[in-house]
């Protein structure tokens, strides 16, 4: 078992974009203001999240040899992301709020 000691850092703290989920992080670096907590990413349906890790780490090889594709998979990992967010607002935490929910997906411009 590998325990490492957790970086301080002083980011403002976002919280987990999962309706229910009351966990945040101060470890992500702004302009990002949503994330997933770990404990909702693994509920995600596993396509997704394979999607997601593929699109991420091409991105990273796109950037380290500063590829013209590092706007596409940008995109693309962008989307890998809003999927898996999308196919955990379809099953909430506790099962209801719906209606934050379409705020929520508003908010980004969602239908
Ligand atoms: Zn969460």
């Amino acid at each position: 078992m590998k325990v490492r000691k957790k970086r301080r850092a002083d980011y403002p703290r976002i919280p987990c974009c999962i309706p229910g989920c009351k966990s945040s992080t101060t470890t992500i670096p702004p302009p990002c203001e949503s994330m997933i907590c770990r404990k909702c990413w693994r509920r995600a349906p596993k396509r997704h999240r394979d999607w997601y890790a593929r699109m991420s780490s091409r991105l990273t090889r796109a950037k380290n040899r500063n590829s013209p594709d590092v706007d596409r998979f940008e995109k693309l990992t962008d989307w890998a992301f809003r999927k898996v967010w999308q196919s955990l607002l379809e099953s909430p935490v506790d099962g209801e709020m719906p209606e934050t929910l379409v705020e929520e997906l508003r908010k980004i411009g969602l239908p």
